[in-house]
């Protein structure tokens, strides 16, 4: 069956590399990983074994069923989206976006509060900070974060300064009206990948690394920092079926594939139900091998002139993602939670 292999030293490649960059431009921020849509599709389970076993204490996922499968894991775990429909553990912590949230959670629960600096996307503005903070204190929340998103990472131009400036302003805000109410400062934070690796100053508590642990950064503002990372999943398919076809056959949906010459041709377990995009007549595809994905591919698999038993789609998401003009989150996240994971420890052995 198709499998995923995980490159466990890609991974804590990259997570070194991302530690090095925080030594050096920061006191005493925390690398965070954001483990949401099952880990970018790595598979929840298996990056949260390594990320725990690389020292990563605090992580953020998507919703709350994803904070149980990996509850016993990590110190702090912060869901980012929904409301939870059970009180949360104790060191599980829920992002607000709005006010009917805040009057649904039990006393005692932590709360991260979402702030917008900039993106006009999520968070509350600014200006309700003192609403929402004492409402927080009245219902007998915990104020455990306060935090933005930062849109502006991958682009140059000044957006991004601006959205950190105005972080800053909203951490000296929260600090004042902490003072006054008598309350302990939350953790604050904002920066995702490509905001950390362009920053030389950093002085949040923690920062929330995605895509780049997992080996990718496309990131106009720091072009040279994506080739220092390594792609860590790589996308395997069995062979289900192997003829020799004679010159002119036809080959799947529509035989929009003709063969010049009489070849072998296999077909594979990976097809668009399984998350891979569906190629057909007007896209060029390769394997990690070179042989042509040949259009059109099926719900459960695809052909190609090739014998091997075994076959790489993708050990790098970017040539996939630009021939289907996405980005490398989207060709990863798509990936079916019903394929298997596999965690390889020692590569080339
Ligand atoms: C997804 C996400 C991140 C991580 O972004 P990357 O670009 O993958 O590093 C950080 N913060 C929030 C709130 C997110 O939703």
């Amino acid at each position: 069956m198709s499998e995923i292999l995980l490159d466990s030293q890609a991974f804590f490649h990259n997570l070194t590399f991302i530690s090095h960059h925080l030594k050096k431009h920061s006191k005493s921020t925390k690398l965070a990983l954001v483990l949401k849509d099952n880990a970018y599709g790595h598979g929840l389970e298996q990056i949260a074994t390594l990320a725990r076993e690389f020292g990563v204490e605090d992580v953020f996922v998507k919703t709350h069923y994803e904070a149980k499968i990996v509850q016993d894991f990590f110190g702090s775990i912060t869901i980012l989206y929904g409301a939870p429909q059970e009180p949360l553990a104790p060191h599980m912590a829920i992002a607000i976006n709005n006010k009917e949230m805040l009057h649904s959670l039990p006393p005692g629960t932590k709360v991260e509060l979402k702030v917008n600096a900039g993106m006009n996307r999520n968070g509350i503005s600014p200006s309700e900070l003192e609403e929402y903070i004492a409402l927080i204190t009245h219902r007998g929340l915990e104020l455990f974060g306060v935090f933005s998103h930062n849109g502006y990472g991958d682009e140059v131009g000044e957006d991004f300064a601006l959205g950190c400036e105005n972080f800053c302003a909203i951490k000296d805000e929260v600090a004042r009206m902490c003072a006054d109410l008598g309350i302990a400062l939350p953790r604050f934070h904002t920066l995702n990948s490509s905001g950390t690796l362009r920053s030389t100053h950093i002085d949040d508590d923690l920062v929330r690394v995605g895509i780049a642990a997992y080996g990718y950064l496309e990131s106009d503002a720091t072009p040279h920092i994506a080739r220092q990372l390594k792609p860590v999943a790589s996308l395997w398919a069995d062979r289900i079926s192997r003829k020799i076809l004679p010159r002119g056959a036809k080959i799947g949906y529509g035989g929009k594939s003709v063969l010049e010459s009489e070849s072998v041709v296999s077909t594979y377990d990976v097809g668009y139900g399984d998350g891979f995009y569906r190629v057909n007549e007007r896209k060029t595809l390769h394997t990690a091998s070179g042989e042509r994905i040949l259009p059109r591919t099926s719900m459960d698999c695809f052909s190609c002139v090739s014998d091997a038993p075994r076959i790489c789609v993708f050990d790098d998401a970017l040539a996939l993602a630009r021939e289907f003009d996405t980005i490398s989150y989207e060709v990863l996240t798509r990936l079916s939670p019903f394929i298997k994971r596999t965690i390889v420890r020692d590569k080339g052995e």
